[in-house]
């Protein structure tokens, strides 16, 4: 009776090793759980779902046969792959969630979220969130023919890799203020979120009354995974084994 949830694996053609071990962790750890939930940023881009490169659709794969098992799987757009649509769910066997979304998690409840729009900090980071999630705008860049739409990703890419080496430490996390209106709005005193990449447990007050916040960790160097089960919880990280060592172990002597 486990509930897996993950954020930020930022899966990329690139670095195929985040994707190897995260193929593994739906194969095996996933493969027993009761759910999966996929808190946004699960590829590093996602230009449209017509994109249809073999990397993403070995992952989608994984997916369909997680869900095909009987494992439900439940992906929230990131900051990064916010134009996945129905054409994912239907290669993934995985079912969008609005952000943030209200979860059950056996009689706890739970606001599940991203993270990215509890940075109210960062100006011009929400201004350009604004933005590109108007159907409109998305309307418009999907029209737009692939090569011309990957080469935009690039630059919002590079664009973004600019910004977060120049802003503040401080605006790049999630604003106390945010996160206190949000939870009050939906009456609840647990949070999991991503976006952030600082996986941690705050406990704090929250109108006089004990509340949590779990923030998952990323996916760059290792694995990483919050496991919830009815009385306990872990927040869990696992190295990724060399590239090397998985190929020798099964390499015959000679
Ligand atoms: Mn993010």
């Amino acid at each position: 009776m486990t509930t897996l949830f993950v954020s930020d694996l930022h899966l990329d053609a690139l670095e195929p090793a985040a994707g190897a071990q995260f193929i593994d962790f739906l194969r095996e750890r996933a493969a027993t759980a009761d759910a999966l939930y996929i808190l946004g940023d699960l590829f590093e881009s996602w230009i449209g779902d017509d994109e249809q490169d073999a990397y993403a659709g070995s992952i989608c794969q994984a997916l369909h046969q997680l869900s095909a098992r009987g494992v439900p799987c439940y992906v929230m757009h990131g900051n990064r792959d916010f134009l996945l649509q129905r054409g994912f769910e239907q290669r993934s066997g995985a079912r969008l969630l609005c952000d943030p979304v209200l979860v059950d998690l056996y009689g706890e409840r739970a606001l599940l979220t991203h993270g990215d729009a509890l940075c109210t900090g960062d100006r011009s980071y929400q201004m350009l969130r604004g933005v590109v999630r108007r159907p409109s705008w998305q309307r418009r860049f999907l029209g737009l023919p692939l090569s011309v739409r990957r080469a935009l990703a690039q630059q919002a890419r590079a664009g973004s890799r600019r910004h977060t080496q120049r802003a503040d430490a401080d605006i790049m996390d999630v604003e106390p203020a945010a996160v206190a209106a949000a939870m009050r709005a939906c009456g609840v005193r647990l949070l999991i979120h991503g976006h952030t990449h600082r996986p941690a447990v705050h406990d704090f007050e929250l109108d006089g009354m004990p509340a949590r916040r779990i923030v998952l960790g990323a996916w760059h160097d290792q694995g990483s995974c919050l496991a919830w089960q009815r009385d306990a919880f872990r927040l869990e990280a696992w190295p990724r084994a060399p590239a090397g060592n998985a190929s020798a172990a099964t390499r015959p002597l000679s």
